[in-house]
Parts: C-alpha cells; sequence; structure tokens
C-alpha cells in the first residue's frame, strides 16, 4: 500500500491531482480536496504524475 499525505496549508484546490487520478483525488462541491489515503501499489504511475502536476507541492508518497 501507498499512503498519500496531503499539506492542506498547502493545497489550493487547483484540482491537477484529481485529473491525475480521479479516483484516488476528488474535490467537493465546498472546492476542499479529498482523497484516500491508503492505495494499492499498482496505481504508483498515477500518484506520482499526481505529485508532479501538483504546482503548489503539497502531495506527498509514502511507501
Ligand atoms: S493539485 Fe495540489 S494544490 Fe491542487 S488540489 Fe491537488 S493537492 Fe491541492
Amino acid at each position: 500500500m501507498i499512503k498519500v499525505h496531503v499539506d492542506m496549508n498547502l493545497c489550493q484546490s487547483h484540482g491537477e491531482c484529481v485529473y491525475a487520478a480521479a479516483d484516488v483525488f476528488e474535490l467537493g462541491d465546498d472546492d476542499v480536496l479529498r482523497w484516500k489515503e491508503e492505495v494499492d501499489d499498482d496505481r504508483r504511475a498515477e500518484l506520482e504524475e499526481a505529485v508532479n502536476v501538483c504546482p503548489m507541492a503539497a502531495i506527498r508518497l509514502e511507501g
């Protein structure tokens, strides 16, 4: 399992991560980001894409 951390002090709800991995990240109606905190290893490429496209460098993967 890969742990997904988002620093909500940095996140500005740009939503690029949602495009990179739509079933991991989601912007609610309130524009607040929600995400799965544990994701299967076979999704690593999408998660790394989300890390790379986040303009705030708010996403960190563990494991
Ligand atoms: S791309 Fe980064 S700043 Fe934008 S919603 Fe995702 S975590 Fe937040």
